[in-house]
């Protein structure tokens, strides 16, 4: 049995920022995290040379307010560095297609198409439609199937054809003038969360899988799967929605009926690193496949080396692991025992849906006046900024409450 002021279930950014800004009120924060360790999914391996790649999470935006607050406030300012611009590119096959970001774009669109549709854009609003339609509405519905949406897919590593249109490409007003436009850190972006990880008055546990949440007269207890009870007045829930679901659904049925709502997906990661030397692809792009067994592949170029270079390939899920490194060596010209460090990892993914806000303007209103918080990348958006937005409004939610 352990108590605490609030026990925080999952360890990735979400959790996280709620553990530290809890802690930083002084409060004791228990953090349990299913994974080995913190981070979910920002995650950088780490090589035994000194070099390092990120597998999930790698560019970080001056326009993260909330994010570039947590990097002052552990002292990691000095480790803040530029990352090499990425270039978009599109894949048919193993072909690349010849041509960069937007102007590849253009050519791979109909143009007659494209002309009928494109003056829609004026004053077109994205709510309440979804990802499909607002993008379809503008470019045209072929142009959209064999080139924007495959890009817009990309980005969240999943059909992205039924988000709700607004939690993607967000404009956010206010920019860090003192961070450089797009930026990572020496060491790669998991330096922010293990700092977090380590602030004075958190405590992570690694390898505990919350099971079951229960009243406790004013407070809760968390119980994980080794049987530990964790005692807490405040409990903060930071993962994917089905886990949130059966998390809760013992304690809070009308809370986890409406998380349920929030379906999510499995992206299969395969990341490696392979000596510059054995690779002729351009550094630092961010490859979009128009038909593939995977949703979109990154190279992680964010700090140039001179000797290594690094791929994350995001996979669509059912693919044997062997078949995965098949299709990457076949398109990089590569033998299997090129790959080093080699990295796979599983990661539920949100997928918001038509009638996302209201489900969550649902959560709220049942978390409201409860001790009990929601978090994580489906609330208003999945970047990591998202994440943190929700996290600190959350923590004064329940603050100011007591
Ligand atoms: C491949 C990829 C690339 C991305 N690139 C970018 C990018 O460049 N920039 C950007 O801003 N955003 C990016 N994102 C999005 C962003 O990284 C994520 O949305 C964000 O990190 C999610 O943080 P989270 O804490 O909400 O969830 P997660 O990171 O998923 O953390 C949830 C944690 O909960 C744990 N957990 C689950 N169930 C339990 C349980 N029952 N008990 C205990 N622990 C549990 C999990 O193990 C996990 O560690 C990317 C995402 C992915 C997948």
């Amino acid at each position: 049995m352990s108590k605490h002021d609030v026990v925080v279930v999952g360890g990735g950014i979400s959790g996280l920022t709620f553990a530290f800004e809890a802690a930083r009120a002084g409060r004791s924060v228990l953090v349990l995290e299913r994974a080995g360790g913190p981070g979910g999914c920002i995650s950088t391996r780490r090589t035994g040379c000194g070099y390092w790649f990120e597998v999930g999470a790698h560019t970080c935006y001056n326009s993260y307010v909330g994010f570039t607050g947590l990097i002052d406030a552990c002292g990691l300012r000095d480790d803040v560095t530029q990352r090499a611009k990425t270039h978009l590119r599109f894949l048919d096959g193993d072909r690349l297609v010849p041509g960069s970001n937007l102007g590849v774009m253009l050519r791979l669109f109909g143009w007659f198409e494209a002309a009928v549709s494109l003056p829609r854009m004026i004053g077109a609003k994205k709510d309440g439609k979804t990802v499909e339609e607002f993008y379809s509405s503008i470019v045209g519905k072929r142009n959209y199937a064999t080139v924007l949406g495959p890009m817009l897919s990309a980005v969240p590593s999943q059909s992205a054809d039924a988000f709700p249109a607004g939690m993607l490409f967000k404009m956010r007003d206010t920019r860090r003038k003192d961070y450089p436009r797009s930026f990572t850190l020496r060491g790669g972006l998991q330096t922010v969360t293990d700092a977090l990880a380590r602030q004075p008055g958190v405590e992570v546990a690694s390898g505990r899988t919350a099971v079951r949440l229960a009243a406790n007269g004013a407070g809760w207890v968390v119980v994980t799967d080794d049987g530990e009870r964790h005692e807490a007045g405040v409990v903060a829930v930071a993962t994917p929605p089905s886990a949130a679901a059966a998390f809760l659904g013992g304690a809070a049925p009308d809370l986890a009926a409406q998380i349920s709502r929030v379906k999510d997906t499995v992206v299969e990661t395969l990341a490696f690193a392979v000596r510059a030397s054995k690779v002729n692809l351009p550094v630092s792009m961010f490859l979009v496949p128009r038909k593939d067994v995977f949703h979109s592949a990154v190279t992680r170029d964010s700090v140039p080396d001179p000797d290594w270079r690094s791929f994350a390939f995001h996979f669509k899920p059912g693919l044997e692991p062997e078949h995965r490194v098949a299709r990457v060596t076949r398109l990089l010209g590569l033998q299997r025992t090129d790959l080093e460090d080699l990295v796979e990892k599983r990661t539920i993914l949100p997928s918001p849906g038509r009638g996302h806000e209201v489900i969550v303007g649902e959560i709220d209103r049942l978390s409201a006046g409860n001790r009990l918080c929601v978090l994580g990348n489906w609330f208003a958006g999945l970047s990591i900024e998202d994440c943190v937005e929700r996290s600190r409004k959350e923590w004064a939610r329940v603050a100011t409450a007591g």
